[in-house]
């Protein structure tokens, strides 16, 4: 087996000379532990900041030691009598192609008809991403007018589609016109390209009226752009800030001082806080999924070996939908 290992602290945008491809000692099983042929491995953006030797809500990777992430595989061996070889389950030892792990640290994939990968992205972590920010975090209902960031990534395009799918009026936000075209495929209302002009003007032209939600995936410019549109009352679910990540030095917010006077809320958010109404987000995704309401959308590196590459363009915009690694 073999497995990335971070070789150097990234400064910066990492480089692919930050990370190491080692062989791992094939381990024999203890008693309870499985052993599981990944087939899908995730990256995410918040895996950056796992890069750096700081303190978080996640402890930073080790270096030289195998990095971890979502993943999803096949029992190939067992010593759990539950976990049989053959299930499939998803589990947080990826960035390898075989983890040997107790039984107790895997889950078993949710009976819902969609490719497996999915538990990955639309109908894992970032799908619930976008359900509880969107809807408990931002208290986002029918007739808001709800504006997102980063609209074309995994969680973006899962807010924009959650919204449609409620009653709400969506404003994306994505890179390059063929990105916003698909954002529109979507039933985004309209769709802003950041890179084509000043995000803080082009949001007050798509939003005449302003906006009621904003869902923060950039932070930067986009967050002072969903300041300024603000409406009264406006809530902020404040999910990532990726264009701080690879910098470390937040921008100065120009417009903070609305938050006074249109009495925003801005709230941040894991999505670990919301697991107890997961049963809720399998129920409506399935619903809205049999509606055909949900498009997915996944953009697959294949092959272990481009683990860091797929991970890199997350930063550059090379992925449409979850970005996803096949082993
Ligand atoms: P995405 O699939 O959205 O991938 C990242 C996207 O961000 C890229 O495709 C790129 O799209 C855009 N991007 C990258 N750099 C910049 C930049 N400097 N300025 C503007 N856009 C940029 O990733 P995820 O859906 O997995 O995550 C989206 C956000 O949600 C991240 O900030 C992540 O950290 C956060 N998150 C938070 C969670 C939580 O619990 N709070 C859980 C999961 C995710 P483009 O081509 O449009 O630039």
């Amino acid at each position: 087996p073999r497995a990335w290992t971070l070789r150097a602290r990234p400064k910066g945008l990492p480089q692919p000379s930050d990370f190491d491809l080692i062989d791992l000692p094939a381990a024999p099983l203890s008693e309870g532990e499985v052993r599981v042929a990944n087939t899908w491995l995730s990256v995410d953006p918040y895996m950056r900041g796992r890069m750096n030797d700081v303190k978080s809500y996640v402890p930073p990777f080790v270096l030289g030691e195998p990095m971890q992430g979502g993943a999803l595989g096949e029992v190939i061996e067992s010593n759990a009598p539950d976990v049989p070889v053959g299930t499939r389950v998803q589990h947080m030892l990826g960035w390898r192609d075989e983890a040997v792990l107790p039984a107790a640290q895997v889950q078993k994939l949710p009976d819902i008809d969609v490719p497996e990968q999915a538990f990955l992205g639309q109908f894992g972590m970032p799908g619930m991403t976008a359900y509880f920010g969107l809807l408990q975090v931002a208290e986002a209902r029918e007739g808001d007018v709800v504006f997102v960031s980063a609209a074309a990534g995994a969680v973006g395009s899962t807010v924009v589609q959650i919204a449609k799918a409620k009653g709400m009026t969506v404003i994306g936000s994505a890179g390059g016109a063929e990105k916003c075209a698909w954002v529109k495929s979507l039933g985004a209302d309209a769709v802003i390209d950041y890179k084509a002009g000043d995000v803080v003007q082009a949001l007050a032209d798509a939003a005449p009226q302003g906006i009621d939600v904003y869902f923060d995936n950039v932070g930067g410019d986009h967050f002072d752009a969903a300041l300024l549109a603000a409406r009264l009352h406006a809530r902020f679910a404040i999910c990532g800030m990726i264009d701080i990540y690879n910098e470390g030095q937040p921008q100065s917010l120009k417009y903070l001082f609305k938050v006074i006077g249109a009495r925003i809320a801005i709230k941040g958010f894991l999505v670990g806080d919301h697991l107890a109404g997961v049963a809720d987000f399998y129920r409506d995704m399935g619903e809205w999924l049999a509606a055909g309401k949900l498009t997915r959308e996944e953009t697959v590196h294949e092959g272990l070996e481009t683990a860091p590459q797929a991970f890199l363009g997350l930063f550059t915009g090379g992925n449409r939908g979850k970005m996803l690694v096949r082993v």
